[in-house]
């Protein structure tokens, strides 16, 4: 596995609850996000109602978790924690919502993976607070409705675009979130060295932001990994020149690029001389699937200039080969 993959490992599983922010107040970033959802919590206090129904989209590690669970302390209730893939059958999904207690919060990540007969399921719930369940066979089968407690469902979905329509028309409130800046990043670090009981200055958490990819998930775990190393080869403090030493080492640049991303620049420029090429082609080259490299490798590099998207495929910018200490080479032709 990559250390920059984003999706949730088995080091991060071990760290994370602790770092967890609890309130919105103690949540960095996502200003957007967070201002109109104190505002929604608010007026369903005071109302005494349970708050509209959530969805966070958005890429993995940035926090639709914690904000799940944020909603659920600051409304004063439990959450209930299930996923998409993990519920099969209508009658899981019945038996989970049928446990809830007035106000609950329901969170469902990845929910744009929920089968359609499950998913069915949620409609009436989130609509009306009642689910329909069959009751006998044949012909003597009859529907009956059992009604809900008012709960809140939260859905985290890394793609938004896969959600069928009814469902995400049942979401009263909508947010994206985004990538984080190096600022806020840096802020996130110090909080968990702190939770942590590690040392670090502003240079030292100002190197790691920087290197983690807009990402918190990956900011606390690469602060894990650096730790560990200052740990075992200085006195433990986390200053800028360690956290570059430590990060070279994991091979991760002052960019938040990896073996990969690079092994992917160099062979568009010197195998491509800097393309245009297409996908296809650049995948069979590096020994890739075509989908993993557009889903997994592309966003990133796309993001931040180091690759441009063309009709003609895949082309290297000044940015990529600058980085990777090239000359721009005279192309014919483009
Ligand atoms: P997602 O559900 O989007 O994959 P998570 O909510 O699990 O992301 O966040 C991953 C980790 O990043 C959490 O353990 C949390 O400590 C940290 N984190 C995420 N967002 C923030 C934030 N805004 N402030 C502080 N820590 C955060």
């Amino acid at each position: 596995k990559r250390i920059i993959e984003t999706e949730v490992m088995e080091e991060d599983a071990r760290i994370e609850p602790s770092l967890r922010p609890k309130t919105l107040d103690e949540y960095i970033g996502q200003e957007k996000a967070k201002q109109n959802l104190k505002i929604y919590i608010e007026a369903a206090k005071q109302r005494g109602d349970s708050l509209d129904h959530v969805l966070f989209y958005g890429p993995p590690g940035l926090g639709k978790t914690t904000l799940a669970g944020i909603i659920a302390n600051e409304m004063g209730v439990n959450m209930k924690v299930t996923s998409g893939p993990a519920i099969e059958k209508p009658g899981e999904m019945a038996a989970i919502l049928n446990n809830l207690q007035e106000g609950d919060v329901l969170f469902v990540d990845e929910i744009h993976r929920l089968n359609r007969q499950v998913e069915e399921v949620l409609y009436p719930a989130m609509e009306d607070y009642a689910i329909d369940i069959m009751i006998g066979k044949g012909a003597t089968a009859r529907s009956i409705r059992l009604e809900l407690p008012r709960f809140t469902l939260v859905g985290a979905t890394t793609r938004a675009g896969l959600l069928t329509a009814p469902l995400r028309d049942r979401f009263g409130v909508i947010h994206h979130l985004e990538y984080y800046t190096v600022e806020e990043l840096s802020t996130i670090i110090c909080h968990s060295a702190k939770a942590l009981g590690v040392e670090i200055d502003a240079g030292g958490a100002e190197e790691l932001a920087k290197r983690s990819r807009g990402t918190p998930r990956l900011a606390n775990r690469l602060l894990k990994r650096v730790r560990d190393f200052a740990q075992v080869k200085y006195d433990g403090n986390i200053t800028k020149d360690i956290a570059c030493f430590a990060l070279d080492l994991l091979e991760v640049d002052r960019y938040g690029l990896d073996v990969t991303d690079r092994n992917l620049l160099l062979t568009l420029i010197e195998k491509f001389s800097g393309g245009p090429v297409g996908l296809d082609t650049l995948a069979a080259t590096i020994g890739e699937d075509a989908g993993t490299i557009e889903d997994v490798y592309e966003p990133y590099l796309l993001k931040n200039g180091f690759i441009n998207r063309t009709p003609r495929g895949r082309v290297a910018t000044e940015k990529a080969y600058h980085h990777l200490n090239l000359q721009l080479q005279e192309k014919s032709g483009i």
